[in-house]
């Protein structure tokens, strides 16, 4: 409230989240000339770059990709120093776009927002926060990200726990040194396979306690090559228009002609061992056109990987456990690391097994699987996140028609071109739930719903409407739709984060739209020139009119 007149301030569009998708909001929104605000948890901008501060978090795509497009002088002027960048790097990067942009000044930091009610009578959100906050907007924008809500699971004990134990998605800023100590590392997805080998350097002794294996690949990374990015930079425009037309939003590889099973042996192990001293997953994965969809064609490139493994780690006992058996690759986040599996050759790396032997409790010296004891100092979770869904359910998102998010998405979500949802009038996501968001270079993803965003208000402001919600029917047709294109392939097969998998109780969906980019976009843009297909436009949600009256 502002202190003179207790009444709730009052702004054009109200951002919740301060990541590269909510700063570009901000950005692309103000350029309209809307009066805006941003909502930020955190004290600082940069999102999941701000939060993730474990050691060895890094990019898994190329730098030269990871960036935002939308200023050409920007995308010249910043040198990346290595090929992938790391978190610092990023980071530095998404405070310099702040700055460069003087983005700060509408955005609160240390600041969540709790609550946000729609008033149909006049066709306004009211936005509350942990700060006593209150303001209001016609537009809300939900910048909240996919990979925001760190979980760890819920053993008994760990408040007796003597030592310090840390989650990878919310890590000290002032850093962890682990030197001397006898660390536990839980999980073995992106976030603790780039931390392992470093942790491995500094601590006594490191355990790794293991569910499910996972394939990884090298990443690779090196310094920049100044010539590559001066070539690259020269050819920036044409690049990120190509993105477009391809499925993961990433340009410059030529997409795959050939099935693997029409290949012979010899030709298909070529083909995987010049991708594997390339680095990089999509690149691995555009080794033959059907690793994602036939399971025949995939065990060929799984098999590869395998073989790797246990090439690399030199106890056989070891690599097996290493060696994934239930998943198709690529149907959970393909893994980039630099040295994992060589990690495993350390004697001061024991891997264990938690499938079979889960862990039972914390406790106040490490803890307890079925069969063992283990002292630690140091617990890290590098247990992932509540994905895609998470964010958006921690906030109580309701309208005065009685129709919640916590209900709405109670089996699972459900939204139009994961950008708006039915019966929650002018409330747009950033990469939402079936969208390509996390199947996809996050930053052009981003751009691209923040443009087609602030396209859609500056069309219903130049017709005077203010009120634009998803049709019921156009909705139920995207998840089908969607549900569809993801059963034409093998990642349903998974138990990934896709499909939430990981969080006790949360119900199965295939979340991200895997149809690719291109395909999305042109439909995004069709429902556009369309005068906005599917979505209902009218002065208030009870009072429909179509663009054209
Ligand atoms: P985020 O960066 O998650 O930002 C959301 C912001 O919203 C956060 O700052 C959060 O604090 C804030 N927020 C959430 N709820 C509230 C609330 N109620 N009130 C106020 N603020 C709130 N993608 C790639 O394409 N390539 C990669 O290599 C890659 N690496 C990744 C590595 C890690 C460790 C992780 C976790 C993710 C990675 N991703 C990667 C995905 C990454 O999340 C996106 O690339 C991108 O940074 C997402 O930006 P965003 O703005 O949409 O969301
Ligand atoms: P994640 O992929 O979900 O991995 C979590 C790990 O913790 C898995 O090994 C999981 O095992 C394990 N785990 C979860 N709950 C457990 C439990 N109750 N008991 C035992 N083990 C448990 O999370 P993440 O590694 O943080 O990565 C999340 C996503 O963020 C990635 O997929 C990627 O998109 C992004 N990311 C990218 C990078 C990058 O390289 N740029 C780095 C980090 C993160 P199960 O597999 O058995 O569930």
């Amino acid at each position: 409230m502002s202190p003179r007149s207790l009444e709730p301030e009052r702004f054009d569009a109200i951002i919740v989240g301060a990541g590269v998708g909510g700063l570009y909001a901000i950005h692309r929104l103000r350029t309209l000339g809307l009066k805006v605000r941003a909502f930020e948890a955190g004290a600082g901008v940069g999102g999941t770059w701000y939060w993730n501060r474990y050691p060895g978090c890094r990019c898994d795509v190329e730098s030269l990709e990871y960036s935002y497009s939308f200023s050409n002088e920007l995308q010249q002027e910043w040198l990346w120093p290595e090929r992938y960048g790391t978190q610092p790097e990023i980071l530095r990067y998404v405070n310099h776009v702040a700055d460069r942009f003087d983005l700060r000044r509408e955005i609160e930091f240390n600041t969540r927002v709790k609550e946000i009610v729609f008033d149909s009578k006049t066709n306004v959100w009211t936005v509350k926060t942990d700060k006593g906050k209150i303001a209001t907007a016609r537009y809300c924008i939900m910048a909240t990200g996919n990979l925001s809500t760190p979980r760890r699971p819920n053993y008994s004990g760990l408040g007796r726990f003597k030592g310090n134990w840390y989650h990878t998605g919310q890590w000290p800023h002032e850093g962890v040194d682990f030197t001397g100590l006898s660390v536990g590392v839980i999980g073995t997805g992106s976030s603790g396979v780039q931390s392992i080998p470093i942790i491995a350097k500094q601590a006594k002794h490191l355990y790794v306690f293991q569910r499910t294996a996972n394939f990884s690949l090298p990443a690779r990374n090196a310094p920049m090559n100044p010539s590559k990015e001066m070539a690259h930079k020269a050819e920036y425009p044409e690049r990120r228009r190509a993105a477009f037309d391809t499925p993961f939003g990433i340009a410059g590889y030529p997409p795959p002609q050939k099935s693997a099973l029409e290949a012979s042996e010899e030709e298909r192990l070529r083909a995987y061992e010049a991708k594997w001293m390339e680095g990089g997953s999509i690149s691995f994965l555009y080794s033959f056109n059907d690793l994602l969809l036939s399971k025949e064609a995939n065990e060929t490139a799984s098999e590869f990987v395998r073989r790797k493994i246990r090439a690399t780690v030199k106890h056989p006992q070891t690599a097996d456990l290493l060696c994934p058996n239930d998943h198709p690759i690529g149907t959970k986040r393909l893994i980039l690391d630099t040295d994992y599996y060589e990690t495993y050759n350390r004697d001061n790396v024991t891997l264990v097994d938690i499938r079979n032997k889960p862990i039972r409790e914390i406790t106040p010296t490490g803890l307890s699987t079925a069969d063992a004891e283990y002292q630690l100092d140091a617990i890290v979770f590098a247990t992932g996140f509540d994905a895609m869904t998470g964010a958006m359910k921690e906030i109580d998102i309701h309208t005065d028609a009685g129709m919640s998010i916590q209900q709405k998405w109670e089996h699972g979500p459900r939204t139009y071109l994961g950008i708006m949802i039915a019966g929650f009038p002018n409330l747009f996501m950033i990469t939402g739930p079936q969208s390509p968001g996390v199947k996809s270079q996050m930053i052009l993803s981003c751009e691209q719903h923040v443009d087609w965003i602030a396209d859609c208000l500056e069309y219903l402001r130049a017709r005077g409407i203010s009120g634009i919600e998803a049709e019921q029917d156009a909705e139920d047709a995207w998840v089908r739709h969607n549900n569809e294109v993801a059963n034409r392939t093998l990642y349903p097969q998974a138990n990934s984060w896709y499909v939430g998998a990981n969080i006790p109780g949360k119900p199965r969906i295939f979340m991200p739209y895997v149809g690719g980019v291109t395909a999305y976009k042109k439909r995004c843009d069709e429902v556009a020139a369309n005068g906005y297909q599917g979505f209902r436009l009218g002065t208030s949600i009870e009072e429909p009119r179509s663009a054209a009256q």
